[in-house]
């Protein structure tokens, strides 16, 4: 029968590359929870909500049941697209600026229960692969499968930077580096839902594991 399976961890662990195949194999559907986090930013920073030296917190608070985030499953990339008020903004939500002010914006409480809310509709059915990190924790606590992944932040930084670049942007390892390693300070010092691994979550460093191996591990244990 039909489980969740929630995948946690830092930043640029791998995880959505892993939840999206594992999804694929199990005919599970995939959510990134990440990426609602980023288009709630997104729209801060469209609305000139946040910016390099200000946040307007509550502007924000008050907004948020103007936005309205959905998935999509485009069959041409394999996996559900985000979209922030009928418009797709998967591309938009990608870049370094985005990076930059979501882990702010996922501080703040009003944002995360609104989204942790929709997070536990979409799960209700099972036969889910959510990642993000919070959802052993905090939104599905009573998961059956509970995956911590964790890879050296060198690695880790590497692979953002790999993957940047081949979307097109233009920015220095080093600039990834520092996104990545203030977000996992911000992500796991928040007062609300901090990144944590769950007690009962398996971890996973896969600084040397390739992707297949880490798809037979995770299958594995969800067919025990
Ligand atoms: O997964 P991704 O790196 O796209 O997530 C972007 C940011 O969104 C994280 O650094 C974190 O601040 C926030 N986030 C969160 N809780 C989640 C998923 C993401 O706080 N469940």
């Amino acid at each position: 029968s039909k489980i969740i399976i929630a995948i946690d961890g830092f930043s640029s662990t791998g995880k959505s590359t892993i939840a999206k195949q594992l999804a694929n194999a199990l005919d599970y559907i995939y959510v990134d929870t990440g990426a609602m986090y980023r288009a709630v930013a997104y729209f801060a920073l469209k609305r000139n909500l946040i910016g390099d030296d200000f946040f307007k917190e509550d502007e924000l608070v008050n907004r948020l049941e103007d936005i309205s985030i959905k998935f999509k499953f485009n069959k041409a990339v394999g996996f559900a697209e985000v979209y922030l008020n009928g418009i797709n903004i998967e591309a938009d939500i990608r870049t370094l600026r985005v990076s930059k002010f979501v882990s702010p914006v996922a501080t703040l409480s009003a944002v995360r229960s609104k989204l942790v809310e929709q997070q536990q509709l979409m799960g209700k059915d099972k036969g889910i692969v959510m990642d993000g990190r919070d959802i052993g924790t905090v939104v599905f606590p009573d998961a059956e499968l509970k995956i911590f992944m964790t890879a050296s932040a060198e690695t880790r930084a590497k692979r953002r930077y790999k993957e940047l670049l081949d979307r097109g942007h233009k920015l220095s390892y080093e600039d990834v580096l520092e996104n990545v390693t203030t977000r996992d300070h911000i992500d796991s010092t928040r007062e609300d839902s901090p990144l944590v691994k769950a007690e009962d979550a398996i971890e996973i460093d896969n600084s040397d594991l390739t992707i297949k191996a880490q798809l037979k591990t995770i299958i594995n244990l969800a067919n025990q």
